[in-house]
């Protein structure tokens, strides 16, 4: 006997999802079969708007409601538009926004470089940031890639990538625990590690 089509491209979409294996994809769609009907219905609708409700700003990247060219923090007057920060994912420009210590734009690459995943230059926004590197704007760009193997392997490639710009290259500080993730870090160390940038050589 097969499983019933419904079930069977259920497993099969979450298997696709990072760190679930065939496993885990059975057990939670057999979990939504026997919940009340409205638990998979608000999913549905949830899974439903995360694409329709949002969109990239065309600028940085990061996330931002659907129908908005910028994000909010592009469109703030009020920030240092000549300071950008690169990191690897939104939820990163959040953790920095959260230390309430940048006042500088973001460019989120979406990724970071991993030869073993596959994933070159041209899977992340790096193009885009030397498209926004030729406006001229920015006086210093501070690498926040997180610190880990990828983290650094892209940092130094952007390092390269970025020698023909007339523009400050910093690194956050050390004191970020190694191969940890910038989004979990603690506000203080974030701030710390910000304050203590370093120019790379
Ligand atoms: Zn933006």
């Amino acid at each position: 006997m097969s499983l019933p089509a419904p079930i069977q491209n259920l497993i099969e979409a979450f298997s696709r999802l990072p760190g679930i294996g065939p496993k885990t994809a059975s057990r939670l769609t057999f979990y939504l079969l026997r919940a009340p009907d409205n638990f998979s219905l608000d999913l549905g609708q949830a899974l439903d708007e995360l694409k329709s409700g949002t969109a990239f700003c065309q600028t940085c990247f990061n996330i931002t409601v659907a129908g908005r060219v910028e994000c909010s923090v592009c469109a703030d007057d009020g920030r240092d538009h000549s300071t950008l920060c690169i990191v690897e994912e939104p939820l990163d420009v959040l953790a920095l926004e959260r230390t309430g210590g940048f006042r500088g734009v973001f460019h989120v690459l979406h990724g970071a470089l991993s030869p073993i995943e596959g994933v070159g230059p041209d899977d992340l926004k790096i193009r885009e940031l030397m498209r926004r590197m030729q406006g001229g704007e920015v006086r210093e760009i501070i690498l926040a890639t997180n610190p880990s193997m990828e983290g650094d392997a892209t940092a130094m490639y952007l390092w390269g990538q970025l020698e023909n710009f007339d523009v400050q290259v910093t690194r956050l500080a050390r004191g970020l625990p190694m191969g940890g993730d910038l989004e979990y870090a603690d506000q203080n160390t974030l701030l710390r590690a910000l304050a203590g940038r370093q120019e790379m050589d």
